[in-house]
């Protein structure tokens, strides 16, 4: 994890990253900045700033903006755990492989969301603890700092539709030769509806998306 200072404009608590101008790649917020003032971001980011590996590829500028500032969790006289509240929002368009034919999809994608991180030491001496629904509401930051990209990286693949089609009745790639039926009519035999054959479609349009 890179840490790049959050600019700031003079005593402004706005961040602006014109969408032509070198921006900070990763957008830390440390925990000794937010405990001073609380620090708002608005982002034009360009594609690559967050890394969203194979399961999807942005298009454009990807706009964020929010408010990350410390709540302090009082567990007793003594202990109090800094948490980071980021609240925020993001929209942009992204391209995903349509679930039968493997082809680029773009779909535009925004989500507004207010998290809680705790520092990942508050909890570290509590064994490993099943998950349960309100807790997988609580992330973590380590080394006294939150990283926007991975939030954002996060936020952006939680959004993601489960399943996106390029169009409602894609045909999908043909399961004995694999060429895209959309486009290219084969001359493999029509076989009875097999869904052994969906199956293997689906694993070589995976294979093939990850070449
Ligand atoms: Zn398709
Ligand atoms: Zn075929």
């Amino acid at each position: 994890m890179t840490a790049s200072k959050p600019r700031r404009r003079g005593t402004s608590l706005r961040i602006d990253a014109h969408p032509l101008a070198p921006y900070p790649q990763v957008m830390e917020f440390k925990i000794v900045e937010l405990e001073r003032e609380p620090i708002e971001f608005d982002l034009a980011l360009t594609p690559g700033a967050v890394d969203l590996g194979e399961e999807a590829t942005q298009i454009g500028l990807l706009a964020t903006s929010g408010l990350a500032e410390v709540i302090h969790e009082h567990r007793g006289p003594k202990d109090i755990v800094a948490d980071i509240r980021l609240r925020g929002q993001f929209s942009g368009k992204f391209q995903v492989p349509c679930a039968r034919c493997v082809e680029p999809v773009e779909i535009p994608l925004s989500a507004e969301f207010d998290l809680i991180f705790r520092p990942a030491e508050a909890d570290s001496e509590a064994p490993e603890r099943s998950i349960t629904a309100p807790e997988t509401e609580i992330g973590y930051y380590l080394k006294d700092s939150l990283s926007l990209e991975d939030v954002l990286r996060e936020q952006v693949l939680l959004s993601l539709p489960v399943r996106t089609l390029c169009k409602p009745d894609c045909k999908g790639l043909c399961p004995r030769c694999g060429e895209n039926r959309n486009s290219t009519a084969c001359t493999c035999e029509e076989g009875p509806a097999d869904p052994r054959w969906e199956a293997l479609a689906g694993l070589r349009g995976r294979i093939k998306s990850e070449s």
